[in-house]
């Protein structure tokens, strides 16, 4: 346990109607007792109940504001130490002004994720559930606050243990064979060793599939709406934008050129830029804008080509079908709401009818099922329904992936008939690899790179 008392503001900073400053330590409820003036002594109170009073400045006799003191007793908190969590009125200089009167009674200013760090040394959380809550902060759109909060919740880790368990059951039974020849024990054979770790190479490989659609969740499709001028993608991307705005976040990095906006369709979160149009050209300032929405078509994961209903193909616009065919594409006939001059079959023998579709971005017609489109493009087992555990941490990724390469290699090691002791190594480096998304097996430096994400007060 930590020998200090610490707090932090733990609400966002800004005009809400409250704020919480939360103070977690052996000494937290001492420490604010004296600060808390009500009919009712905070040291003297159950775990886990509400009080009404007010902070006053011991020293001066001021009233600071008036509150609403929650206590709870460890280990039943978050960090597993008492915890109190003061409410204040919002507004900065209300809950600067209660924090500073806690920093000046002895209590230390909290690191960024230092809560979380305590709840992780502690043993309250794991790594994997640490690093959810950041997760769970950053979140842009509903599905990826889902998957966070179940991996804070230990769903991931829970599906480790058991992997683990296996691991260290075959490594034991090794051991014994290695240390203990004239033992009674059955011996280990390669074909023990093939099967064992094939299981449980089977079920980390199913964890790194779900990686993909884990880090669309976490991050966004980039998605780039492109077509010649006049075919509609303003008017789409405003479509979107109307019925589906996400919390629209900064995200850096991006060229302002560019239009940049944020939806979430069906749960997914796309990322959608406006390029400048496609098409050949002689002048040189709109060749700049060409070459960026090239440029933005490179990086794309996701390609909304615009053609008009009511305009015969172009040539270029043939080129750009041709060329995009083989890449994750969706073809939108707009304007279906005009006279038609281009039918769909124009486009069929290129693009399956499942990434065709046609819509009016201006009448806001057949908009569902451009998002069915997207849908099965990017969630094989139908996003809303499942409740699977999504890996989306790089960091939990490479890890899988390294486990996955040790228990390959002892597989192999198997099979071409290795001395056991020289087996027994990559059996432990995967066992390894899995305790370290977990933080069995962290480093002190890895805790802190990671804990250092952390926004102040989490
Ligand atoms: P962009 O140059 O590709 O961004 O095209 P815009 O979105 O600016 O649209 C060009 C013109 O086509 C505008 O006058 C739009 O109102 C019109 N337009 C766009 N989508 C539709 C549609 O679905 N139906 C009809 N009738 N007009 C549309
Ligand atoms: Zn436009």
């Amino acid at each position: 346990m930590n020998e200090d008392t610490i707090a932090a503001i733990a609400t966002a900073l800004g005009e809400g109607s409250i704020a919480v400053v939360r103070v977690s330590g052996a000494e937290a409820i001492g420490k604010v007792a004296p600060l808390f003036k009500s009919k009712e002594d905070l040291r003297e109170v159950e775990s886990h109940t509400v009080h009404y009073g007010w902070i006053k400045d011991p020293d001066s006799g001021s009233v600071m504001d008036e509150v609403l003191v929650t206590v709870m007793k460890g280990p039943r908190s978050f960090t597993a130490e008492d915890v109190v969590e003061i409410s204040t009125h919002g507004g900065i200089v209300a809950v600067q002004s209660v924090l500073e009167l806690l920093l000046r009674s002895g209590i230390r200013m909290a690191e960024p994720g230092e809560f979380t760090k305590r709840a992780f040394l502690n043993g309250r959380i794991d790594l994997a559930q640490a690093e959810a809550v950041i997760d769970l902060i950053r979140s842009k759109s509903s599905k990826a606050f889902q998957v966070a909060r179940k991996q804070a919740e230990g769903a991931l880790s829970k599906r480790l243990v058991p992997l683990k368990e296996q691991l260290i059951e075959l490594l034991a039974h090794v051991e014994v064979n290695i240390d203990y020849p004239e033992h009674d024990v059955a011996e280990v054979t390669g074909g023990v060793i093939r099967d064992h770790c094939g299981a449980v190479l089977r079920q980390v490989e199913t964890l790194l599939k779900t990686a993909a659609e884990g880090k669309i969740l976490r991050e966004g499709i980039v998605t780039a709406i492109v077509g010649r001028p006049n075919a509609g993608k303003s008017s789409l991307l405003n479509a979107l934008v109307k019925e589906n705005r996400a919390i629209v976040t900064d995200i850096p990095g991006t060229t302002r050129d560019i239009v940049e906006e944020s939806v979430t369709l069906s749960g997914i979160p796309l990322r959608l830029l406006d390029t400048a149009g496609i098409r050949e050209t002689e002048d040189v300032v709109e060749r700049i804008g060409v070459e960026r929405s090239r440029g933005a078509l490179g990086d794309a994961d996701l390609i909304l080509l615009v053609l008009s209903r009511s305009d015969a193909l172009h040539e270029e616009e043939r080129r750009l079908l041709e060329e995009l065919k083989d890449r994750p594409t969706i073809v939108i006939l707009n304007k279906s709401d005009l006279e038609l001059r281009l039918e769909e079959e124009e486009v069929r023998s290129l693009y399956p009818s499942e990434r065709i579709v046609s819509l009016s971005a201006k009448e806001g017609l057949g908009m569902e099922a451009l998002e069915r489109a997207v849908s099965k493009l990017f969630m094989s087992g139908g996003i809303e329904s499942s409740d699977a555990t999504y890996v989306s941490n790089v960091r939990h990724i490479s890890l899988l992936h390294a486990s996955a390469r040790s228990l390959q290699d002892a597989i192999d090691g198997a099979e071409q008939g290795l001395p056991v002791d020289l087996i027994q190594i990559d059996i432990a480096a995967a066992w390894e690899s899995l305790g370290e998304i977990v933080g069995d097996t962290a480093s002190e430096s890895l805790l802190d790179q990671i804990f250092s994400k952390f926004c102040l007060g989490k």
